[in-house]
């Protein structure tokens, strides 16, 4: 803990449009001012004093943004697709920025986009300066629709009409969504910032995390992609700490623009048949990925892994990447980093389960198992229980 927590200030960050940051010390804004889009206040000066670190550029409000969450589709081609469709209907002719998680991703998306008649271009640490900076002048001017980039686009960046940031992988923390989300809109015009979730890019960050903190960073946004029904604006204000109603989101999320009801179902049948195949597997000495478990479950791929007894699930792969995604949330699976020849590796295991007998998860309408009146009725605590620093 920072020993500046004391201070009795309560500091305004004022924003001059696309200038420099100058820090107050006020106690006339206790809130942050929304509306404005210019003032930030925070009544912790710890909190400031972090978002100033994290940040080192211009931070925004979270006006004018329209959070959602789309499904990222299994396969690559499909990904196109709904990046095609979005640039040349939805944006057509307007500007934005993709974000990939690896360079390599950057540059085979920019590649196969090009390929479908976009005009784009992937931008990452690795290049030139000269040609960073070609491609930087080029987008500015229009030539180029989005830039393809990894986080290493954006320190600097303050293209007024940007209206649309498109993270094509899920983000190495909320800290991250929030700042790479921060460049759309900065004219104050509406600019949608999408997020295109699977789970096994959530797992490939946890994987690729170099240190304890990044790990917990990366984790940090699942529970961000599973929310069904909260306020986006409200998730990302609070995690933030700042206060935020739902109501004040004026439909400016996907959840508020189209809410939903939830229910809660007892997965635990599922949870039981996931801890019956990794122990089966950890028996014959092999660890699974999300791939492994997810076929072996559905009854098929490597036979080895399956167990014959198991019913195959009543559920879509995409319900199952969300039951996997809510129980590694709430400890009841964990990620257990590894390494191959060329990569990192997320492997599923089972938590410290031996006290959960009965597992409830919220969903929308449709999954296909018991529903229950309610969450809290005779469900296990949480044995990892969401951290905050
Ligand atoms: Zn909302």
């Amino acid at each position: 803990m920072e020993d500046d927590e004391t201070a009795e200030h309560v500091p305004t960050m004022h924003l001059p449009g696309g200038g420099q940051d100058q820090v107050f010390d006020t106690r006339q804004s206790s809130t942050y001012a929304r509306g404005s889009g210019q003032i930030l206040a925070w009544q912790d000066y710890r909190l400031l004093k972090r978002r100033l670190e994290l940040l080192g550029e211009l931070v925004l409000t979270l006006n004018e943004k329209i959070f959602q969450i789309i499904h990222k589709p299994p396969e690559k081609t499909e990904c196109l697709d709904v990046l095609e469709k979005y640039l040349k209907h939805k944006y057509k002719d307007q500007s934005g920025i993709i974000y990939a998680s690896t360079i390599k991703e950057c540059e085979d998306l920019s590649e196969a986009l090009n390929e479908r008649g976009l005009r784009v271009k992937y931008y990452h640490a690795q290049l030139e300066p000269g040609i960073k900076k070609l491609i930087h002048e080029r987008w500015l001017k229009n030539k180029y629709q989005a830039v393809v980039a990894t986080i290493a686009f954006g320190m600097g960046i303050d293209k007024p009409d940007v209206r649309f940031v498109i993270h094509y992988s899920v983000p190495k923390s909320v800290e991250g969504l929030y700042q790479e989300s921060g460049r759309a809109g900065r004219d104050g015009k509406n600019s949608d910032c999408i997020l295109m979730f699977s789970l096994a890019d959530f797992l490939r960050n946890v994987s690729m995390a170099s240190s304890k903190n990044e790990e917990k960073n990366a984790k940090s946004i699942l529970e961000y992609c599973l929310d069904q029904n909260r306020c986006r604006r409200a998730f990302i204000a609070e995690f933030f700490e700042d206060k935020w109603e739902q109501s004040e989101c004026d439909k400016m999320c996907d959840h508020c623009r189209n809410p939903k009801e939830i229910f809660y179902y007892d997965i635990t049948p599922a949870f039981k048949d996931m801890v019956q195949l990794i122990e089966a597997a950890s028996e014959k000495e092999v660890k699974l990925t999300l791939n492994k478990l997810v076929t072996a479950w559905f009854q098929s791929g490597t036979k080895q892994l399956r167990i014959s007894s198991l019913k195959k699930p009543k559920c879509t792969k995409q319900q199952a990447d969300h039951i996997i995604g809510y129980l590694v949330f709430k400890g009841y699976l964990n990620i257990d980093k590894g390494y191959s020849m060329y990569t990192t590796l997320a492997y599923i295991q089972k938590g410290n389960v031996s006290a959960i007998d009965r597992v409830v998860m919220p969903y929308i309408f449709g999954l296909n198992y018991q529903k229950v009146s309610t969450e809290t009725e005779t469900v296990a605590e949480p044995l990892a229980k969401k951290s905050k620093s």
